[in-house]
């Protein structure tokens, strides 16, 4: 085989946001957004990388990936670079590579181009060395990515937006139990109840690999949490452990991870019920967690939010971790236009940059073409 193409999706995470590195549960889907690397394998050591976003590309050595160089590299390699460097960690042969990614994912608006570049490159490096793609597969494939990401580039992040580029199914949520890194799919008939989900871009970019940033410290918070309870992760703690915590905003903190892994467990049971009215209420009390508990909010993604629900969604939330990007908006099809009009007038009113609006629905997950 000479060539393969890897296509990876972005995702909206519908509800369960900071508890995927604090063991608890969230429920994303994949959208139709992708990201694209074309693959093919060198006979020698050399790697030559482009990307639509980075013209001028990169070309180096396998040697000049090794984790004590990858300082050296721009920030947009050390995705490609770092994914390279788990495959081998894992025992992959990886040898000198072509690589040529094109995106249709906006970056840094929490709809997850880092991990949709991730998992494009790993699914073609898989099928360069010949390993299986099954479900079973592409679960360690989006550890190996989350490695990548984490340890490599750097950015604190847990591993929710690579599982569901690799394992999303159309009209199906992913939910996963980070306890345990479970998974199961859940049918989300959202095109069926006349529904679709508004996706609003606040243009304020988030850096998740700032190590200063506010993910990070937020990070460091609910470590500090679980540390005094004595527990690993504090999406292991009983509602009832929360008093024991001295710390008023260590608190707080873990009373958004408890309390969101809960709100995922009851939008469930609502969607199962067929009960959208009680998804939008959940996804709405799920921001006003993040925003007031868990301080993870901008006044952008609020204003996005609450004009939202008062133009008629029947919830709305911001979504990937905050800090800026987007906010999602659950909305009847025909009364999308409206909630879009009312953000749109609501940014213009309030002095800030229009948001990008997209309209999404839960989407195929990471597929793979051999041949060019
Ligand atoms: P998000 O994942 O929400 O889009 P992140 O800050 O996690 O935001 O990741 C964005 C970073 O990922 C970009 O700044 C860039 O370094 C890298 N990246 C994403 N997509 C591409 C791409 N198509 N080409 C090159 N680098 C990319
Ligand atoms: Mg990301």
């Amino acid at each position: 085989m000479t060539s393969v193409t890897a296509r990876a999706p972005g995702r909206v995470n519908l509800i369960g946001d900071h508890t995927d590195y604090n063991g608890g549960l969230c429920l994303p889907f994949a959208i139709p957004l992708v990201t694209t690397t074309l693959a093919r394998a060198r006979g020698d050591d050399r790697l030559r990388i482009r990307s639509d976003a980075y013209p001028d590309g990169w070309t180096g050595r396998l040697g000049d990936i090794a984790f004590d160089q990858r300082a050296a590299l721009p920030d947009w390699v050390r995705y490609v670079a770092g994914v390279l460097w788990a495959a081998q960690e894992d025992g992959w042969p990886v040898t000198g590579l072509d690589l040529v990614v094109d995106s249709d994912l906006p970056r840094g608006a929490g709809l997850s181009s880092s991990a949709a570049l991730e998992c494009s490159v790993v699914l073609a490096l898989a099928a360069l060395v010949d390993r299986p793609l099954d479900p079973g597969s592409r679960q360690a494939f989006a550890g190996l990515c989350t490695r990548a990401e984490t340890e490599y580039v750097g950015a604190p992040t847990g591993g929710m937006d690579q599982l569901v580029s690799l394992l999303g199914q159309p009209d199906h949520g992913l939910l996963i139990d980070f306890a345990d890194t479970s998974v199961r799919q859940v049918p989300l008939a959202l095109r069926e109840a006349g529904l679709t989900v508004l996706v609003m871009d606040t243009g304020a970019g988030h850096e998740l690999a700032d190590a200063d940033g506010g993910y990070a410290q937020r990070r460091k918070e609910c470590d500090a949490a679980a540390a005094s309870l004595g527990l690993p992760r504090i999406g292991l703690a009983w509602p009832d452990d929360l008093s024991r915590l001295d710390d008023d905003v260590h608190r707080a903190r873990a009373r958004h991870v408890v309390s969101e892994s809960s709100r995922v467990e009851d939008v469930i049971t609502a969607v199962a019920a067929g009960d959208w009215s009680e998804v939008g209420a959940i996804l709405t009390a799920s921001h006003t967690s993040l925003k007031g508990d868990f301080a993870a909010s901008t006044p952008e993604l609020d204003l996005a939010v609450a004009t939202a629900v008062d133009a008629g969604a029947l919830g709305a939330r911001l979504t990937g971790g905050g800090f800026g990007g987007s906010a999602i908006a659950l909305v009847a099809e025909d009364g999308a236009a409206v909630v879009r009009d009312a953000v749109d007038s609501a940014f213009a009113d309030a002095g800030y940059e229009q948001p990008a609006h997209r309209l999404v629905l839960p989407a195929a997950g990471a597929t793979l073409t051999r041949g060019a």
